[in-house]
């Protein structure tokens, strides 16, 4: 997989103080750097461009998070959430998924990157200190890929250190490349979760532009769970329907069983296609050639568009049955869907409070001191 490379940086002049702006620049040495003190003008003449997100990924976007950076995952009442939280320490994608939320949701088209971290994770301990009562699963990949721009970054190194001391809370670094040197010679002792978000070979190729292919973040996984004290996560999601497609996902499990042991297996996510309606004009523009927005669809009870409920319940449940004959105690989760939906796969009630219980307990399995 090509690693990223902006063609310029903008450097908003507060973050120049923070250590990891030399940091970065030195390892971006030869391209070209803009200094700003105010960057909503440059946003708002990108937007007038024919492909202000395309463009907006180009720029490398250097400033300082005023204090929002750690928040609980947005939650949607009709389905069930598991108590989730976001360390936003990027926001933006260099990778092109067709189907990519961020599309729709984010204002500053910038690849934008936070380099006071010091300061966040010293907001973040003390937060969690005053907490001890209670474990917390931190994810930095809503807002972004949690590796696909380490090599410039090198957050997963900072964050692996941090959370590796604390006491009551993992980081999982979800991805789609295969960007993980710098994970292979750290130890977090099973406090760092690195997850891939998988999908079958015809839609990683179709629909995942820029990312790493299905082998590339298989072998990534198998070094990480093989090499390192790490533990690894997998998101099959989103699940992309098609006639004939669970051929294509019951090869992927069988490979995936091939190169990672189930051992080291925190966790595994069962997620159908969704997105927000505001989504689809975008994709049709922007990726002429996919067959997602025309899909069949129907609006879910958060607004989004949705598989039919029947067809979801069956691809989960071939999908379940396929990974417990491979993992039979692998932690198995849905993501964002009704209880009903729950109950249906799995055969047995869930409620909000049961699902937090099962993944604090995943999350801490790796450590007895958790
Ligand atoms: S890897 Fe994730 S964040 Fe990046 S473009 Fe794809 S869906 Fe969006």
């Amino acid at each position: 997989m090509k690693r990223y490379q902006p063609e310029r940086v903008l450097l908003d002049s507060r973050a120049r103080e923070w250590p990891l702006t030399g940091v970065i620049l030195e390892r971006l040495s030869g391209v070209p750097v803009e200094e700003v003190r105010e960057v909503r003008p440059l946003i708002e003449s990108l937007k007038n461009t024919r492909d202000p997100i395309g463009a907006g990924k180009r720029t490398l976007f250097l400033t300082v998070d005023e204090g929002r950076s750690f928040k609980p995952f947005p939650e949607s009442e009709p389905y069930l959430s598991c108590d989730y939280f976001t360390l936003h320490v990027a926001e933006g994608c260099d990778l092109e998924c067709s189907y990519c939320i961020l599309q729709a949701y984010l204002t500053n088209p910038f690849l934008t990157v936070y380099v006071n971290v010091p300061e966040m994770l010293g907001n973040l301990e003390r937060f969690l200190a005053d907490h001890r009562e209670r474990f917390f699963r931190i994810g930095t990949g809503q807002l972004s890929d949690s590796l696909s721009l380490d090599h410039i970054t090198g957050f997963s190194e900072i964050l692996t250190r941090f959370f590796s001391k604390q006491p009551n809370a993992v980081v999982e670094l979800k991805t789609k490349s295969d960007n993980i040197s710098r994970l292979l010679s750290l130890s977090s002792g099973g406090r760092t979760i690195v997850s891939w978000s998988l999908n079958r070979e015809s839609v990683q190729k179709k629909e995942e532009h820029k990312t790493a292919s299905l082998e590339e973040r298989l072998a990534a996984a198998g070094k990480i769970a093989r090499q390192t004290d790490h533990r690894v996560g997998f998101h099959f999601d989103p699940l992309v329907d098609s006639p004939g497609c669970e051929s294509e996902y019951l090869a992927m499990i069988e490979k995936l069983f091939c190169e990672v042991p189930s051992e080291k297996i925190a966790w595994i996510s069962l997620g159908c296609l969704r997105f927000m309606p505001e989504l689809k004009p975008i994709m049709e523009e922007r990726f002429p050639k996919s067959p997602l927005p025309a899909g069949e669809w129907i609006k879910g009870m958060d607004g989004k568009m949705r598989y039919f409920k029947p067809r979801r319940i069956e691809l989960y449940a071939q999908l379940r049955d396929a990974i417990r004959s491979r993992a039979p105690g692998v932690t198995l989760y849905l993501s964002m869907e009704s209880p009903e939906v729950w109950r249906e796969v799995f055969g047995v009630e869930h409620s909000k409070e049961s699902v937090c219980r099962m993944l604090d307990s995943a999350a801490r399995a790796a450590k007895k001191d958790f």
